[in-house]
Formats: C-alpha cells, structure tokens, sequence
C-alpha cells in the first residue's frame, strides 16, 4: 500500500496542537456560535463518506474517533472528552468527513454548522488560530495515512492511476492505492466487484461506491469535493482560476465581505502549486514548497467563506445586457452556469509540449510537466532527462537531483545564464549528478505501452545522435496563456493571446480592467504582468479596490459589505 504512515508521524510530533482541549470559559464564548445537541450511547455524531454537522465541541461524555484502512476495519484514532473537538477542514468547507465519530456513551455537544464556524474563526482571533491550526494539522495527519480518502486500485507506473493520485494530491486529499502485484487487499476488491484486470484502476469510494477509471470530476463528485452550483445564485465576484492570482483575489474580496465563487479546472495552486520550492517569494527565507504555499492561501480563503468549485472547467463567458452593466454569465464544461456581477480572469497559462513524434504515446506513464514528490517517487534510483533552461526547469532540476541517479538537462541555448536566476545556475553547478547539455535538441523518443525506453537528442549542428536509455521525461519550456474559453466573449487579447486591460484597452478603463467593463485580468494571463508568484497576488490584491470601484459606480453591491 502506497500511503503508510511516516516514521515520524505528525501525530507523534504536533500531537498537543492537534489535539487541543478548550478551557470552559472558551467554550462559554464560543457557544453564541452552535447550537447543543445530546447522543445516545453507540449514536454516530460523524460518518466517513456523509457530510456532517459541522465541527463538534463535547461538552459532556466521550467520543471515540476511528479512521478506516483500506479492508473497510475501524482503527481507532483516539477517545475524547469535555473540552476537547471533532472536526478538520471537511467541517470547515461542509465537505464529506474522513473518519467517524461514535459515542460510547451518552455525549451532549456543541454543533458549530460550518457558516458559524467560519463566523468564530473571524471573531475569536487566538481561539480560532488554535482551532484552524488543528484543523489543518489533522488533515496533514490524514494525508499521511490516506485514511477516509478513496481508495485506487490500481499499477502505481500506470498513467490513470498516476492522474488520479496526482489530482488528490494537488487537492490536498487523503488516498490510499492498493497494487494488484503486491497487496492481497487488492485482489480481494478486485473479486469482490468482479473486475477485468484491464479494467484497472478503479476507485472505491467512501460511499462504497465503485468507479471504473474516472475522469477527475467524476471522482471528485463522488467524493464530494465539488457539488452542483445554484444556478440563481448572483455572486459579486465569480473568479476563473485558482492559482496565486484567483487565490489572492478570493481571500481579498471575501474578507471585505463580498460573495464571491472560486472555479479551477484541475487544482488549487496553478503552476505555483507545481514549484518543488519557491524561494523568491517575500517572507519565506528558507523556501516554501508551492503546494504548501498555496494549500495556506486555499484554507485561508474557504475561512473567509469563498465557495470553490474545483474542479470545474469554464468554457464561455457572455454578458447579460448589450450595456455589459448587467450580469455576466460562465458557462461549464458540465453545462451548469455562474452568474455573477463582475468576473476576475485569473486563468494563467499552460505548459507547453515538446515538437516531438510521439510524445502523446508517453504523456500518461513517462512524460511529466510537474517535479513533486510524486514524480521523485516514481524516478527514484533512476536516469531522467529534463528539457527547459528558465527557473521552474533550474527548480525541477534541483529537486529531481536529490531524488534520482542522474539529471540530463538538456537545454536549447548555449548556457545557463542567459535564460536562469544566478542563484539555480550556481546550485545546479554544484550538484554532481546533474549533467547540462546545451544546444541540445530532443529527436526521439523511443518505448511501447506507453512506457518510455529511450530518449535521443542531438548537440549543436553535430550530426552525432546520443541514445540514453531513460524512462521518464521532464518537460519545463515555457507557457502559453489559458484564453481559448474567451473567444466569443468580446475580451480583447494580444497577439499572443494574454489579455489587455487598463490603457492598453482604451483611455477610461480602470487598472487591470479588460476591454469589457466588469471584467478584469490579473495574473500570467494578463498580457504585460510579470510572471512571478509575488507579482500574481499583489495583482489578486490590488484589483479588489479597482472590483470595489466598479460595483460602487453601479451600484451593485455594498463598498464594504458585512458578514452575516
Ligand atoms: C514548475 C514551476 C515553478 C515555478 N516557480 C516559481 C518560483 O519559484 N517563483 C516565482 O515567482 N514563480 C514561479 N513560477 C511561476 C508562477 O508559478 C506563476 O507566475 C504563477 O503561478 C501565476 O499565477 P496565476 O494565478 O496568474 O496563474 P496560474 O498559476 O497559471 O493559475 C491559473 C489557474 O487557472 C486554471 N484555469 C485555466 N483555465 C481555466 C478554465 N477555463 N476554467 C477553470 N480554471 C482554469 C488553471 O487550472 C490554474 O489552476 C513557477 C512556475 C512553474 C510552472
């Protein structure tokens, strides 16, 4: 089984904040908050699989809280008493919940629904830094387990499995993977719903429920990450896109107490997400990994309320009214529709593929655009090629070095220099197991199943080709705007298809305004902006007092609205 718990597991280490108890004047305060509710003996306050209450504070009696391994068996987590707290970040965002909570006897408790729960996170500063922190801190304790998170059954080198895995992950939720070739568990599943072995993978979910190779929306609607939007639902702000920019922008709007609905179609994060370790962003000295960043801004911004819609594709954006001082309209790959008064193009930009034969056959299994943990697991011990001379190809270089035999860094121009931050250039000089190859040029690729067996390029006009048996490829050149769901909406683009705004549109608009009134750009996707994690949310900021400005103008919503 893949997800075993760590040597050191941060139960062992953050147990104390994790499991905080709440002093009776504590909870004194925060009772205006829930309402109490009594348990009789073997009553279930929290069910794996089923949205529950919300977070729930034992006043009196005990619960014991259990977690399921992957045979379906309760393992206890631990017994609680007054004072002490059930929930984690499913409570926070009305999700799903992870483990169960029983109560071996009669328990009365407080239920905090997770609208007032984000209500006491904001009026009980200190009190609720230590219940947010225990929140996150228990959902980092079952990311490690995977407990209460679908199951995959499946090869760990097979693609989908690969897609799947990647996708909870980047979404920061438990799973657990079973191999068919090793796991008895395994083969158990695979009798017991009568599955092909080419049928692999599948999923069992929390539910119970069977899925045959899902797409991603249909695991994460079976999970409950995303459900159905109110189609007459009129946000003040709908933002398209959850990376530095969209997360910026969400936490900046819904803290002035503007309604306001996330979509992203893979992830939180964006390309952020993807960085093995950002260090050129303010206040973090010694790196943070992007995921960690961007996991902060997502829990961050559901504490303010934001709704999140991930994943959710948006394939067309219109305006209501010819005056465009009406609502606007997305539209979903799913066919549902956001309305809302104003929208934030914070769509960013995409990877860009390598002209190379073939390429397509290898993308599941053996061609890879992100350098996460996962990628290093899977190249462990193991030669990789890296193609990409710009800082996200220097980062992934560094990363994969501590994880792999060798690093081929092949890059198209005659340095390092010319295209890389001093900083990786001097580190990937020192690192032994990393061999730069410049003028190179990728012309084959070689393997079958999908699986790559080998790689050749060439250097230079030299006519000389080298073949060097690699099985995973990492591709980091460079990016293209994600505008292709504009087209028909009347937001003007550049040549190069990022969006203008401000004076690049026309002489009234207001900063970071498209060339539709209502709308607005931030971020990579905007054409002009520099494209840095810092510079997306300073954009996400500052285009909340330009959003405030416009909904004032037309009177669509309070300057500063107050939470209920
Ligand atoms: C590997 C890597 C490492 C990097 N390292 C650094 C670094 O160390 N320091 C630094 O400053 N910068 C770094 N960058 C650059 C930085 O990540 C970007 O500048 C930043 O993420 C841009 O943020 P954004 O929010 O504008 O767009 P993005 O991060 O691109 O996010 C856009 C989001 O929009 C979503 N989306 C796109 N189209 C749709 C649609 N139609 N419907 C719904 N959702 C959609 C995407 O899924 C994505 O999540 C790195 C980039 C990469 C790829």
């Amino acid at each position: 089984m893949t997800t075993s718990a760590p040597r050191h597991s941060i139960i062992d280490t953050r147990r104390p904040q994790m499991f905080p108890t709440l002093e009776p004047a504590e909870i004194e305060r925060v009772r205006q908050f829930g309402v109490v509710r009594s348990y009789g003996v073997s009553e279930a306050l929290e069910r794996v699989g089923e949205v529950g209450p919300g977070l729930t504070i034992i006043l009196a009696g005990k619960v014991d809280v259990t977690q399921h391994d992957t045979s379906g068996r309760r393992e206890p987590i631990g017994t609680y008493g007054p004072g002490a707290f059930i929930g984690e970040l499913a409570q926070l965002a009305g999700r799903p919940a992870l483990v169960d909570a029983y109560a071996p006897e009669p328990v009365e408790a407080l239920i905090i629904s997770p609208d007032r729960l984000r209500a006491l996170l904001i009026a009980e500063a200190e009190l609720g830094e230590q219940i947010m922190r225990a929140m996150i801190l228990r959902r980092v304790g079952l990311l490690e387990t995977g407990s209460g998170g679908p199951v995959i059954v499946g090869r760990a080198q097979n693609g989908d499995v690969l897609r799947l895995e990647g996708f909870l992950r980047r979404n920061g939720h438990p799973h657990q993977r079973l191999n068919p070739e090793t796991d008895q568990e395994a083969n158990a599943l695979i009798e017991r719903f009568h599955i092909d072995p080419g049928q692999l993978p599948i999923v069992l979910c929390p539910s119970g429920q069977l899925l045959r190779n899902p797409s991603e929306i249909e695991l994460a609607r079976c999970i409950g990450l995303v459900g159905p939007i109110d189609p007459n639902r009129v946000y003040d702000v709908a933002v398209v896109g959850a990376g530095p920019a969209g997360l910026a922008t969400a936490v900046y709007t819904a803290s002035e107490g503007l309604s306001v609905l996330v979509l992203d179609c893979r992830a939180f994060g964006g390309q952020a997400g993807a960085s093995a370790r950002i260090e050129n962003y303010l206040g973090f000295p010694t790196g943070i990994t992007g995921m960690a960043l961007m996991a902060r801004a997502y829990n961050q911004a559901q504490k303010f309320g934001v709704e999140m819609a991930i994943p959710d594709e948006v394939i067309g954006l219109q305006a209501l009214s010819q005056s465009d001082k009406d609502q606007f309209v997305l539209k979903l790959s799913n066919n549902e529709r956001v309305s809302a008064r104003s929208v934030v193009i914070a769509s960013g930009a995409r990877y860009r593929r390598l002209e190379v034969e073939n390429l397509d056959t290898f993308e599941a299994s053996s061609v890879h655009y992100w350098a996460s943990p996962l990628e290093g697991k899977l190249c462990s011990g193991q030669e990789v090629a890296l193609v990409g001379g710009g800082n996200s190809a220097g980062q992934a270089a560094v990363y994969l070095a501590s994880q792999v035999a060798k690093v081929w860094l092949l890059v198209r121009g005659p340095d390092l220099e010319s295209s890389m931050s001093r900083y990786l250039v001097d580190r990937i000089a020192g690192l032994a197991n990393v061999e730069l190859i410049t003028r190179a040029q990728v012309n084959g690729l070689e393997g079958g199943d999908g699986i790559l067996a080998a790689i050749r390029w060439r250097q230079g006009t030299s006519m000389h080709e080298v073949r060097r048996p690699i099985r995973h490829l990492f591709l980091f050149i460079g990016a293209e705007p994600n505008t292709d769901w504009l087209s028909g909406s009347g937001v003007a683009l550049d040549p190069k298809g990022f969006v203008l705004t401000g004076a690049d549109v026309a002489g009234d608009r207001r900063p970071m305004e498209t060339s539709r009134k209502g709308i607005f750009a931030i971020g990579d996707v905007r054409s002009g902006s520099v494209k840095r994690v810092a510079a997306a949310v300073g954009e996400g900021a500052q285009v909340v007092a330009t959003l405030h400005g416009f909904l004032a103008a037309d009177d669509r919503a309070p300057v500063v609205a107050t939470r209920p």
